[in-house]
């Protein structure tokens, strides 16, 4: 058993080898194989679950290869809008922001939510000025822009349909929310979920990621979940709390746990996707229910995976 590990995701969906190139998937699992050394490298010198799972999403939001921070998929109205939420297992404090726009590194600005401690949840332009009073980074439109998120956003324009960013018909092109979870030595619990949410989404649309109990949750006692997916059956399924109530609840092991959710609870309410989990015992797992998930976990008894498919 491990004393103490790192699970990061760069988000579930149809994800097919077939339509991957050689050069796009070594992206990837560089990409994957770098946010998860960021946070396992803090981990080793003894910082906190919390700082490693803001650390690791930062570096995933910093990739344009995924849909966050920088790489985050475009609204309907052309705009792009960012979701992000953090949470300590051992205090059960949490912090999110919802719909912000310029805010380079999300997890950062909901970690900063947490730390100030008044509230759990700030959106839009509150969430932006909040950023501006505490110092937290800005960046301007172009930052965001790349072509291929432009792309998959002009299939869609003139309809009224919000995708997940991976299933959008662009061959090779399939990209995804991040989050991350620990445990680190001192048996402390966290979690972080990062996306840019669902392409072409209108009115505001917020899906699961900052929702805590949703897309996020962390509990010493329990588990550590950050989710991916149609964020909407994960919001109406309070996944990531479900897995935690199991195990509280029923008794049931973190794998236990995460399967019965994603492979029978989400399924029924045709929730695609997937969720990264830990537990303060050194227990790691990766679940979904999707064709792929971009994933990776490290754990300190010598585990190390990064993989992409089933
Ligand atoms: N769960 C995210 C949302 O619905 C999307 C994703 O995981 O890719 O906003």
């Amino acid at each position: 058993m491990s004393d103490f590990t790192i699970a990061i995701h760069g988000g579930a969906g149809t994800i097919l080898r077939s339509d991957m190139t050689t050069d796009l998937e070594r992206a990837y699992t560089d990409a994957l194989e770098q946010a998860l050394m960021t946070g396992y490298s803090l981990l080793e010198k003894g910082i906190s679950s919390v700082d490693a799972v803001k650390a690791a999403v930062m570096s995933l939001e910093d990739c344009i290869l995924f849909n966050a921070g920088r790489g985050s998929v475009f609204a309907k109205d052309g705009s792009q809008e960012m979701d992000a939420s953090i949470m300590d297992g051992e205090t059960l404090m949490a912090g999110a922001v919802s719909a912000v726009r310029n805010i380079k590194n999300p997890v950062e600005l909901a970690y900063t939510v947490m730390t100030e401690g008044e509230h759990v949840m700030l959106n839009g332009q509150g969430a932006y000025d909040f950023a501006l009073s505490q110092g937290i980074k800005t960046e301007k439109d172009d930052y965001f822009f790349s072509q291929f998120r432009y792309d998959q956003w002009k299939q869609l324009q003139g309809t009224d349909k919000a995708v997940l960013d991976h299933n959008v018909a662009i061959r090779d092109k399939k990209f995804g929310t991040v989050g991350a979870v620990a445990l680190d030595k001192k048996g402390n619990i966290a979690a972080a979920t990062s996306t840019g949410g669902m392409t072409n989404k209108k009115w505001g649309r917020v899906g699961d990621s900052p929702i805590i109990g949703a897309g996020t949750y962390a509990n010493n006692k329990t588990c550590a979940i950050s989710c991916t997916g149609h964020g909407e059956p994960f919001i109406r399924a309070v996944t990531a709390y479900d897995v935690s109530c199991l195990m509280e609840y029923k008794g049931l092991s973190l794998q236990e746990a995460m399967h019965i959710v994603v492979h029978d609870k989400l399924l029924r309410i045709d929730g695609e996707g997937g969720m990264i989990g830990a537990d303060a015992k050194g227990n790691t797992a990766m679940v979904f229910n999707s064709e792929g998930m971009y994933r990776g976990m490290k754990c300190s008894d010598g585990r190390h995976e990064v993989s992409i498919y089933k």
